[in-house]
């Protein structure tokens, strides 16, 4: 199959040099490459600009209400393991509406895939800041809130205890393409964060100084160390690649080996049942 095969008719209304285009383009070469059955997939999603990818793709798709995408796919993918399924999302979308539900979707770990097109801004409502809008732009551009620092998307995901942690770019397409390849490989949550444009609502030149401000990570980088996807996720620069894999088989993290997972308990001693405690 080609990644034509997995564009539905409609032609996307994002306005022209979006960087949601380049990820619509990505994705579908990721799921030729995978040779996944259109019937056989769904892409869920909340509101946004980038919400809009599902009806873009020919699949199985669901265009839900605002924040909402992940308890959708966790229900689909809970009922019908055999479809491949993908949430696709804003950072607007993901990380303020619907991080309630972030977390929860992490220590499940139902093998859904969550694709964040990240452009720092709501597109969709016209430029409000969203939670991962920088400071300077909102001093720049008079939005509310100007010192309020953003989130970090990645560190949020690792330090929910996320098994799969990966970085990519709208505008590098092959790398775009191989990192939601290998994440939809993944047996279990995976997390993917784009870095996208916004080029009506952003400052010109915002998505190449993003693009600058890149690196992929270094060769000799060990995804499977915690400490090291921190140190990655805590970066000034946008470091690009797979941050962290941990293995399926090695159950979930816990806080006694990663020191700095948010509101996730150590384990406890198993308890003496009663009843036990009563014979001995
Ligand atoms: S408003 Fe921004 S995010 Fe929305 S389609 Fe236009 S360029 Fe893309």
């Amino acid at each position: 199959m080609k990644a034509k095969d997995f564009r539905s008719p409609l032609e996307p209304v994002w306005c022209t040099g979006c960087g949601d285009f380049g990820v619509l383009k990505g994705l579908t070469q990721a799921l030729a490459d995978l040779e996944i059955p259109p019937e056989r997939l769904a892409v869920i999603s909340g509101i946004g600009c980038s919400s809009r990818l599902p009806g873009y793709t020919r699949s199985y798709a669901f265009n839900s209400v605002h924040g909402r995408a992940l308890p959708i796919a966790t229900g689909l993918k809970l009922s019908r393991p055999e479809i491949t399924t993908l949430v696709v999302g804003g950072d607007g979308d993901g990380f303020s509406i619907g991080l309630g539900h972030l977390p929860h979707a992490i220590r499940r770990n139902v093998d859904l895939t969550y694709v964040v097109l990240d452009n720092g801004i709501y597109g969709l409502t016209k430029g409000q800041s969203s939670p991962t809008t920088e400071v300077d732009f909102k001093r720049v551009r008079g939005l509310a809130g100007p010192d309020e620092r953003p989130l970090n998307p990645v560190l949020l995901v690792l330090s929910s205890g996320c098994g799969y942690v990966a970085r990519t770019h709208a505008g590098m397409l092959p790398h775009l393409r191989q990192t939601v390849r290998d994440a939809i490989r993944y047996p279990g949550f995976s997390f993917v964060h784009v870095l996208a444009g916004c080029v009506t609502y952003q400052t010109p030149g915002y998505a190449q100084e993003i693009y600058q401000r890149c690196d992929e990570v270094p060769a000799e980088y060990d995804p499977s160390s915690f400490q090291a996807a921190m140190t990655a996720a805590c970066a000034e620069r946008f470091q690009l690649g797979v941050l962290y894999r941990r293995d399926p088989g090695d159950g979930p993290l816990d806080a006694s080996e990663a020191p700095g997972l948010a509101g996730i308990w150590q384990p406890r001693p198993a308890r003496v049942s009663e009843d036990a405690a009563h014979e001995e």
